[in-house]
């Protein structure tokens, strides 16, 4: 009863024309009716012109960030949830790790994030994971309940049913390693049992994307996991094929 969710995060990659041709390749690639969620997120200055060029197209857009302010104002840089909704974007990425490790986001910042985004329509992919040293460490679950906790204390239950958590192992994205099919799949029915402590219908519609060197290899498998319900894809999301693939098998 989940539908499965296929985001493609393109992160700070490309331009006006290097983003044509990959939304051009896309539509090429993809399925007329592929059965499955899909959504792009191209950086902020890009989105309307992917938004444009996949009018009346099955992919849907969102954008990587959000401002954790509400209303509009003397917030120079930012881009609000209003702003977002109003070009046209259905999601918005929160909590990313490289956000919260480069940029501060805090996981109070990000429950706020996703509360402004629920507020104004769009809908927020939570991402949470645990660096290699806490992994290490046998802090995987706490660190993940951390995370959602802050989620938790920001948004209803009711506000929660319009969310989708992401499972991103903060040492497989970008590098290649990949968590095993069983090593996330723990994660992610741990994650849904967090949630089926607030309700449960709630946990049983919600749907727990992983993240982190997802590629037309390994999808399949990851995908088949009980609590896998899709991918958040960084590097292969920038090639069509690849992209492609990795919403068949989903
Ligand atoms: P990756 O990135 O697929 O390149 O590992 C995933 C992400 O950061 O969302």
């Amino acid at each position: 009863m989940r539908s499965n969710l296929v985001a493609g995060n393109w992160k700070m990659n490309g331009d006006s024309a290097s983003i044509g041709k990959l939304m051009a390749n896309l539509t090429a690639a993809l399925p007329a009716e592929p059965g499955v969620d899909i959504a792009v997120f191209p950086p902020s200055v890009y989105i309307a012109q992917v938004i444009g060029g996949f009018t009346g197209s099955p992919v849907a857009v969102g954008a990587q960030n959000v401002c954790e302010q509400p209303g509009e104002g003397a917030y120079t840089g930012e881009v609000s949830a209003a702003m977002l909704a109003d070009v046209g974007c259905r999601y918005v990425i929160v909590g990313h790790s490289e956000r919260r490790a480069m940029y501060e986001d805090s996981n109070e910042r990000v429950a706020q994030k996703a509360r402004h985004a629920l507020e104004k329509g769009l809908m927020p992919i939570v991402c949470v994971g645990e660096t290699e040293v806490q992994r290490d460490s046998g802090a995987t679950l706490d660190v993940i309940a951390e995370q959602l906790q802050s989620v938790f204390a920001v948004l209803s239950v009711e506000d929660m049913h319009s969310i989708v958590v992401a499972y991103e192992p903060v040492w497989a994205i970008g590098t290649g390693k990949t968590a095993t099919p069983s090593q996330a799949q723990e994660v992610h029915a741990f994650i849904r049992a967090l949630f089926a402590k607030k309700d449960e219908p709630l946990a049983k519609g919600l749907r727990i994307l992983y993240g982190g060197s997802v590629n037309a290899g390994n999808a399949g498998e990851l995908f088949a996991q009980a609590d896998i319900d899709g991918g958040l894809v960084g590097g292969a999301s920038l090639d069509a094929q690849e992209f492609s693939a990795i919403c068949r098998a989903a």
